[in-house]
């Protein structure tokens, strides 16, 4: 099986400022362009583009292709089930909405020390395998943002849970707060298919510091970035599929390109990454992956993210030019949403937040760069 899945996060859209405004012709063209080159797994979510990844989905595949010709993975969203009661109309309008009778794959959603005793409160686990023995799922799992330590918990709890889907990428693989490295470890502990989410941690390993970038380029002027960062991933033992949650119709190409014939990477080449992790850790300061689950609830409609990518650009090439080039993006997203001053410290945002990113603090940084500056 090749190892390349098509993430249904990041698809493109009309409008930046409305993510649900998804570009059906243009996702069209790459999931054609994704077919045709001989791959076929699709991963989506209920919340996924503002909730219409999973009706973009029905348009652009699964009412254009035979059902056996795609494998297709959703998942449980704990933000989205109030009781036990709710899970099994969520599950059957997913199938409704998607055009399907049965997921190939399905999963517990973000499971962390957030939403895991959720998940334990309401039998989500239980309620899987259910849907699973009625023909409606072919494969369990859960998708974690954890430790190491809950991880191995779960897995205990669970035996039945067939696979876990982790944030893998050369730049968590070491880092203290993600822990990547030692949830991978304890996946292949006890012998579960892996399959790896933000293998380009949502984008920042794409968007690199100059050094960083020469570092790759000097190896090989003609390999994408992406290429580097999804091969890591796919190079690793046990890995059965690494997820791009792919925009446009270039980078379905690229990805296409170097994972139709994966070749994984030697000990130099992940060397090689270790470095370019050292220098990209060095040049950013907060590590946001955009995956925006830390927006729907933020009672202040704050674009926490935007907000986030702003600042690490301003940061990554400090100079006041640009620091006025991000501020006309500041202001522009502060009319259609909450300053980042007016953050009322609820917390929500933090317990959805998979990336464990103090926003609060962070909003902080944000609003004195861009609400107290004057150039
Ligand atoms: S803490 Fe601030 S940013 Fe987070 S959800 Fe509450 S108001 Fe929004
Ligand atoms: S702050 Fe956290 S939840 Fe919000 S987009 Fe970034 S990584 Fe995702």
């Amino acid at each position: 099986m090749k190892k390349l899945g098509f993430g249904f996060m990041r698809l493109p859209v009309h409008d930046e400022e409305n993510r649900a405004t998804v570009n059906m012709e243009l996702t069209k063209n790459m999931v054609d362009l994704f077919m045709k080159s001989g791959l076929n797994y699709f991963d989506t979510a209920h919340r996924y583009n503002d909730e219409m990844s999973e009706v973009a989905l029905k348009q652009t595949l699964t009412d254009r292709y035979d059902r056996n010709t795609y494998i297709l993975a959703n998942k449980i969203t704990m933000n989205y089930i109030k009781s036990e009661q709710d899970q099994e109309p969520f599950f059957h309008n997913q199938l409704k909405t998607c055009g399907v009778s049965y997921f190939d794959n399905y999963l517990v959603h973000n499971m962390g020390e957030a939403f895991y005793p959720l998940a334990c409160k309401y039998h989500t686990f239980e309620f899987i395998r259910k849907m699973k023995e009625q023909g409606y799922v072919r494969h369990v799992g859960f998708s974690f943002h954890g430790s190491p330590e809950l991880l191995e918990e779960i897995l205990q709890k669970y035996p039945q849970m067939e696979y876990v889907q982790l944030q893998i990428n050369y730049l968590d693989w070491n880092d203290p707060a993600i822990r990547a490295r030692e949830c991978y470890e304890i996946a292949k502990k006890y012998q579960k298919k892996i399959i790896v989410m933000e293998p380009v941690k949502g984008g920042t390993l794409v968007n690199l510091p100059q050094k960083a970038k020469e570092l790759l380029h000097k190896e090989d002027e003609d390999l994408s970035l992406a290429s580097w960062a999804i091969r890591f991933a796919a190079s690793l033992e046990g890995v059965e599929m690494v997820l791009s949650g792919m925009s446009t119709l270039d980078q379905v190409l690229d990805n296409t390109s170097f994972m139709n014939n994966f070749v994984p990477l030697n000990t130099y080449e992940i060397e090689l990454l270790e470095k370019v992790a050292d220098v990209i850790r060095e040049n950013t300061e907060i590590g946001c992956t955009n995956c925006r689950y830390c927006t729907t609830e933020c009672p202040k409609n704050i674009a926490i993210p935007d907000y986030f990518a702003i600042y690490n650009n301003m940061k990554r090439l400090e100079n006041n030019s640009y620091l006025r080039n991000q501020m006309v993006y500041y202001n522009n997203l502060s009319m259609k949403h909450g300053k980042a001053s007016e953050c009322i410290k609820c917390g929500i945002c933090e317990k959805n937040c998979p990336q464990k990113i103090e926003i609060r603090e962070k909003l902080k940084l944000v609003a004195d760069v861009f609400e107290k500056t004057i150039i």
